[in-house]
């Protein structure tokens, strides 16, 4: 039997969505990061999708460049005391963070899914 037709989805939708790879449909994650075992619509098994450090590294240096810049701007343009600028910064590091780890990790592994990336091994040699 022939597998059905998926049209090419795109990744930005599909990441940021946190949606299918494939069918665009199911639902990619069960929890707030975690991935789910299979598609829900499509039944695509999602035990390729390694993403691994990748988001993590994204939204260290993404979200630390914007918050840590926004906060030395704050700090020389009105020199607030230290409270005032830990009151705003330290949940707005958290809202960043957390705000961008589930899109990040949605798009890497629908780029993962459309390049086909998978763990190096000997069955490429053969
Ligand atoms: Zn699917």
């Amino acid at each position: 039997m022939a597998e059905p037709y998926y049209p090419p989805q795109s990744v930005l939708g599909t990441g940021i969505s946190g949606r299918c790879p494939r069918c665009g449909q199911g639902h990619l994650f069960k929890g707030f990061i975690e991935v789910a075992k299979t598609c829900d619509v499509c039944g695509l098994d999602f035990g390729f999708a390694d993403a691994g450090d990748g988001p993590a590294v994204a939204v260290s240096l993404i979200g630390g460049f914007v918050v840590l810049g926004l906060a030395m701007w704050v700090d020389l343009t009105w020199s607030p005391s230290l409270w005032v600028i830990a009151l705003i910064f330290f949940p707005l590091t958290l809202l960043v963070c957390l705000g961008m780890l589930r899109p990040l990790k949605g798009m890497l592994i629908a780029q993962q899914f459309r390049m086909k990336a998978e763990q190096a091994t000997t069955k490429h040699l053969q």
